[in-house]
């Protein structure tokens, strides 16, 4: 199955739809664990995303994570931004020169995933965007590797990432603001977890309705 990058105007504002419409509910995550801009540093980057998505709508795979990655660093900010930013340049170097399928995406998304592990020098088990992107790369993989059809890999990687953010509840915050505050992490939702969760769920709604028979 092939996808092209036309796609991704869609997937864009369907991410910029689900966090504005949940954006009370994980303000309030980060307002109790971290500093509350969680929501705002992520709209910054969507908007500028928004507002190039004619552009990105024409470029290669490569060109195109290339491009979202460097406008997510350059106007996110806060730890998410530099992690985002590393996410998408390194999917996009796994992708260069690459004829992109579903393997081969899912191959980039895993490196992608582990260059964030080492930007962010955390990994699974930390109460961070890591316990929703980890769980989510290797369910894709997994399907992608057992040619799963699309809809059921699509509703395995929802299902792996609801799974993930809701696993960051009773997790002890060793990164991030949030391990400033120890056993009092405990209880919480992460803000980070959740919006990954968002977005993964949103792209996965617009590739499923893309690729539903007419
Ligand atoms: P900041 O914490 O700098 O204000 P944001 O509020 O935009 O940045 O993002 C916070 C989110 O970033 C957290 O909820 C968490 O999911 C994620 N995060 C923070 N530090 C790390 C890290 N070292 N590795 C992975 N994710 C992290
Ligand atoms: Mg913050």
């Amino acid at each position: 199955m092939q996808i092209n990058p036309e796609i991704l105007p869609r997937i864009i504002q369907a991410i910029a739809d689900t966090i504005e419409k949940n954006a009370e509910e994980v303000t309030q995550l980060d307002q109790a664990i971290g500093d509350g801009d969680h929501v705002v540093n992520l709209q910054r980057g969507i908007h500028a995303l928004q507002a190039q998505s004619a552009e990105i709508a024409q470029l290669d795979w490569a060109a195109a994570m290339q491009k979202i990655g460097m406008t997510l660093m350059s106007t996110v900010g806060g730890a998410s931004g530099s992690l985002y930013g590393t996410l998408f340049v390194t999917i996009s170097k796994a992708l260069r020169g690459q004829s992109v399928d579903l393997p081969v995406f899912a191959s980039a998304f895993a490196q992608g995933v582990e260059s964030v592990k080492l930007r962010g020098k955390a990994d699974a088990g930390e109460k961070t965007m890591l316990d929703v992107l980890i769980p989510a790369a290797q369910r894709l993989q997994t399907a992608a590797a057992a040619s799963q059809a699309l809809n059921d890999l699509l509703a395995g990687i929802t299902n792996a990432a609801e799974a993930g953010v809701e696993a960051t509840r009773n997790m002890l915050a060793t990164k991030g603001r949030a391990s400033f505050l120890g056993e009092r992490s405990l209880g919480h939702i992460d803000a980070g977890a959740k919006t990954a969760q968002l977005m993964i769920a949103a792209t996965a709604g617009v590739l499923a309705s893309s690729a539903a028979p007419a």
